[in-house]
């Protein structure tokens, strides 16, 4: 299997988080690791569309093998938002802490609090383009609860759990998250091309 690949991001969590899923069956570089220090434009309106641009990015200016990942929390009251647009959700500050004060608000009175975490990773090896989904089902809470995890993770309780992402911590969070789902299929894949 082949076994080093730039992670094209520059959210430290999700290196994190991306590093305890793969426990060293993948050797990862990061941006910092390969010299490139530019924030990748996410400007398509798809998270398929987004993590293409990011791996696309490194594959052409570093020609090495990569992955890129692009989540959006998506909310069945809100029709699907906030979506690809998680980030900027209260503006284009990326304001985590704004971000949930706005989805909380948006959701106030509402009954159906039902939620999922869709993530996509864009693989690009040997100049081909794979994609690969993870999506965990849950619901939001009324108010935040917890401190670990980044983002939307205080007011996210997946199914099944009785906690927000951010009270679970990290190393239930590996286990069963978006992300996890997504990187394992990658692993996956790798697996059977060589
Ligand atoms: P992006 O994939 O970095 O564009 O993330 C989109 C938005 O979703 C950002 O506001 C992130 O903070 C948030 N986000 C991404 N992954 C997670 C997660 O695992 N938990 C909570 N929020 C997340």
């Amino acid at each position: 299997m082949r076994k080093k690949f730039v992670f094209a991001t520059n959210n430290a969590h999700k290196l994190e988080e991306v590093t305890a899923i793969l426990k060293n069956k993948i050797e990862l570089l990061s941006l910092n690791d390969i010299n490139c220090h530019v924030d990748i434009p996410e400007t398509a309106d798809t998270l398929e569309g987004n993590a293409l641009l990011k791996a696309q990015y490194i594959y052409e200016n570093y020609q090495l093998d990569c992955f890129a990942d692009d989540t959006g929390l998506e909310v069945e009251a809100l029709n699907g938002a906030p979506g690809v647009y998680s980030a900027r959700y209260a503006g284009d500050a990326h304001n985590a802490e704004a971000n949930m004060k706005k989805l909380l608000h948006d959701l106030e009175g509402v009954e159906n609090r039902k939620a999922q975490f869709r993530t996509v990773f864009a693989l690009i090896i040997d100049g081909k383009k794979h994609l690969f989904e993870g999506i965990i089902k849950g619901e939001i809470t009324k108010s935040r609860h917890g401190a670990s995890g980044f983002g939307y993770d205080p007011i996210f309780i997946p199914e099944g759990y009785t906690q927000t992402f951010a009270e679970m911590g990290n190393e239930l969070k590996n286990k069963i998250s978006h992300r996890a789902l997504g990187v394992n299929k990658l692993c996956k894949f790798l697996q059977t091309i060589q």
